[in-house]
């Protein structure tokens, strides 16, 4: 009696586990300070609560077609076009149980047995795992710290095959927080047009950026549209986690394969969060913008705290709301790898991080500074003690 062969290669998401143990240990009452998983710490936005308790009262209890309502839909292509100038029917969106979700039924409808899916790495742990369900192959583009973590058109360009079925982009980045400009996005446009393969872009930090504008990449022209599934979310913008929304947007071919399969899994996201999700829509971009005035005091603090430890390296990123420090002076016998060292900080110091190697790249951990001041303050202190 066994599981499937399929489920045996299926790592388990470590930025959840590192969330469940700290959560775990602080409901035991253990001190400990969370920089583990990317949550925002804030309150979804009261108009958008108001919505949902609007949305029981009135009696939205019942299915709603598969992909979301018409209005969820309706509002999601509003929004994308008012906020990043890029246009999409409604029959070209489909509305999922967050964007992980989003991703999963993307990879599913895009990838078969064999085809390789390129990631850029560091990557966020679920795209290997997902692209793997799906059948797919990960093939890792190194994005190394030498060059900011950003992936490069050389780089993307020495691991195209005839197999390249897809490349994910994910800008501003989990875990590293770098953003792509203008100008690598069109160098990365040109040869996803030159090879045909599709562009999986998962934007979900799209309104996290400190300094230059996001650039979207199916915004870039018709023809990359054409070959682009946008993935984006209201967890991250709107501290909406919990809630469980996210959305994919591309070709109505394509956004039909996901909704057929979605039908046959899920069915429709919860029909009250989509009435939150019409209302976080709507919510003006100020409301969001001072969550970002918020996040990037923090990035700075931490930032400039990490790189007062002596053996840590952190770059200062534009976007998201991680970290991801160079951690190779850290290293000792018992701390000799991110993982041990994760532990020994959580051990020593009690603070959770999350380590490299999860995200494929080992000598670096993940700090998610989507945390109050004084966490930030008080952690980057226990740190600095421990090591
Ligand atoms: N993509 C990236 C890069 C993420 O960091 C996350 C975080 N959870 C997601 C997608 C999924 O977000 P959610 O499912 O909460 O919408
Ligand atoms: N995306 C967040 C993170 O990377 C939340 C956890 C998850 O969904 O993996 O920490």
């Amino acid at each position: 009696m066994d599981i499937s062969e399929r489920m045996k290669q299926v790592a388990p998401s470590m930025t959840l586990a590192i969330d469940a143990k700290a959560k775990k240990l602080q409901a035991e009452g253990q001190d400990v300070l969370n920089f583990g998983a990317g949550e925002p710490d804030f309150n979804t936005p009261v108009p958008i609560c108001e919505a949902a308790k609007k949305a029981i009262d009135e009696g939205h209890h019942k299915y709603t077609p598969v992909p979301g309502t018409l209005e969820l839909r309706k509002a999601i292509a509003q929004y994308l076009e008012r906020e990043y100038k890029v246009k999409y029917e409604p029959t070209e969106i489909v509305a999922s149980c967050g964007a992980k979700h989003s991703l999963y039924n993307v990879f599913m409808a895009l990838v078969n047995p064999g085809d390789e899916v390129l990631i850029p790495s560091p990557y966020w742990v679920s795209y290997p795992e997902q692209v793997k369900l799906a059948g797919g192959v990960p093939v890792f583009v190194d994005c190394p710290e030498s060059s900011e973590f950003k992936l490069t058109a050389e780089a993307l360009k020495a691991k195209i095959t005839p197999r390249t079925k897809a490349l994910v982009l994910n800008s501003p980045s989990n875990p590293t927080g770098a953003v792509l400009g203008r100008k690598a996005m069109e160098g990365i446009a040109e040869l996803a047009l030159r090879h045909k393969f599709w562009v999986v872009s998962d934007e979900i930090y799209a309104k996290l950026v400190y300094g230059e504008g996001h650039v979207c990449f199916p915004a870039l022209s018709k023809e990359v549209a054409a070959q682009t599934i946008l993935v984006n979310g209201m967890s991250k913008a709107f501290a909406m986690t919990g809630w469980r929304l996210g959305y994919a947007a591309g070709p109505s071919n394509v956004m039909k394969a996901v909704s057929d399969l979605q039908g046959q899994s899920t069915s429709n996201p919860t029909a009250i969060v989509q009435k939150a999700g019409v209302a976080a829509m709507a919510l003006p971009d100020s409301e969001v913008q001072k969550m970002v005035a918020v996040f990037q005091k923090r990035r700075d603090m931490t930032v400039e705290g990490l790189n007062a430890i002596p053996g840590v390296k952190c770059l200062k990123p534009a976007g998201a709301f991680y970290v991801f420090p160079n951690v190779k002076g850290l290293f000792k016998p018992g701390r000799s790898n991110s993982m041990e060292l994760s532990e020994y900080l959580l051990d020593k110091a009690k603070v959770a991080l999350t380590p490299g190697i999860a995200f494929g790249a080992e000598g670096y951990m993940r700090l998610s500074y989507a945390t109050g001041e004084k966490v930030i303050l008080e952690g980057l202190k226990r740190i600095r003690e421990a090591v």
